[in-house]
């Protein structure tokens, strides 16, 4: 469409709003406004009118405020006190310094609205001026009680710093790529990655694109406090009752809840399973004279569970070889006699534990270096400094169901 037309029929713009949901109360918390207008044959997204930079700031703003206008009157009228999500394109806004914009919220905080309800939404990897200017005119708004999402997670790179220097509330992480059948599992590792980040800096996530069932089960199973997307509420021109998918969603969350605890108790009982059998192994090795004996009678009893077993101490120096299952058979690799491993993730953590409960750990999924495959690993005390980490192969977790 013609920017000159929008200019021309500003009066025929109009607001859409999209619900969003949350995960604590199965109701609407609140809406994103999104700016539309009205032709003779239809009603069309401004979407691209906003991202076009050819077009002059002025022009772009003018129509942003109008459609924002007609909303916040609009919301004026309703009892309900939901958030207010407000797109802000973070390049217009620094124009002023964020003045008329501020302005504009100040004139509807003296006709009642509390600005507390307003969530500015930003992109941040639009933005092309100086971050501290903006992370200094976001902090200005947050005094006043509006609150910041980061806009467009995963749709386009972003800077995970840049996100820090910002101290949003919310992120705002687009499903979009969950679509895709071929997504990998990197990305998923991303998202899961977001999901670690935003509860580190007590930020809540918004999971947004959510299209099907099974993205709004993976928004809920990452940490998603905020739901949207047309699987939930398709914009429209009017606001709807707050609890129009309480019972949908609850029953959908029930169904999340036990496939969850299914699979959790799955990974209890195989954790159970070697606990067991490393007890009736370590039996089978009390004459081993040293470490690398006692890995080749573990090796051939736990065959057909694990590729990969090695013996460290309580600081993670390894005491024997690399028992490594190639074909039917195991080799031992004695190049890795005194590597530290003590600098992986947890590892520390799960020693104190181990020493502590006198029990076994079965690792969380995550990324073989050397095999590129997703493996869990298990690690067992065998005397009172020394462990035996098992490497559980992709094979058998997916022939147990416990990937
Ligand atoms: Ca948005």
């Amino acid at each position: 469409m013609d920017p000159l037309d929008i200019l021309t029929n500003i009066e025929r713009t109009l607001p859409y709003y999209q619900a969003i949901f949350s995960a604590d109360e199965h109701k609407i918390v609140g809406y994103e406004v999104l700016a539309r207008i009205e032709t003779d044959e239809e009603i069309k997204s401004l979407g691209s009118f906003f991202h076009d930079d050819a077009i002059p700031d002025e022009y772009r703003t003018e129509v942003d405020y109008a459609v924002l206008t007609k909303a916040l009157e609009h919301i004026l009228q309703q009892e309900e006190q939901f958030l207010i999500f407000i797109n802000q394109n973070p390049n217009l806004l620094m124009n002023d310094h964020g003045e008329s914009l501020l302005e504009l919220l100040q004139s509807f905080a003296n006709k009642g609205l509390s600005l507390d309800r307003i969530v500015l939404e930003i992109t941040e990897h639009n933005f092309n001026g100086d971050i501290e200017s903006l992370q200094n005119l976001l902090k200005y708004y947050q005094t006043y009680g509006i609150k910041i999402a980061i806009d467009n997670i995963g749709k386009e790179s972003s800077n995970l710093d840049r996100i820090g220097l910002l101290s949003p509330d919310i992120l705002k992480v687009d499903l979009h790529i969950l679509r895709q059948t071929a997504m990998t599992q990197s990305y998923q590792d991303v998202l899961y990655s977001l999901s670690l980040l935003a509860r580190k800096m007590g930020v809540t996530l918004l999971y947004e694109d959510i299209e099907a069932s099974y993205q709004l089960q993976y928004a809920w199973r990452n940490g998603g406090r905020y739901f949207q997307g047309f699987y939930l509420h398709k914009p429209s021109a009017e606001l709807v009752d707050s609890y129009i998918l309480k019972d949908k969603l609850k029953n959908q969350f029930e169904m999340f809840i036990s496939h969850e605890k299914k699979k959790l108790l799955t990974l209890y009982q195989l954790t159970e399973r070697f606990q067991d059998k490393m007890q009736q192994v370590m039996n089978k090795c009390r004459k081993s004279e040293t470490y690398d004996e006692m890995l080749n009678i573990m090796a051939e009893e736990l065959s057909q569970a694990c590729f990969r077993l090695y013996i460290c101490d309580e600081n993670g120096f390894q005491k024997s070889s690399n028992w490594l299952k190639q074909g039917n058979s195991w080799v031992a690799e004695p190049q890795y006699v005194n590597k530290n491993w003590s600098w992986r993730p947890y590892f520390l953590e799960n020693i104190i534990r181990m020493s502590y409960e006198q029990k076994g750990i079965l690792s969380d999924l995550y990324n073989d270096i050397e095999t590129g495959e997703n493996i869990r690993t298990f690690s067992y005390p065998i005397d009172q400094t020394h462990y035996v980490f098992i490497d559980i192969s992709y094979a058998f977790l997916y022939e147990k169901d416990a990937l």
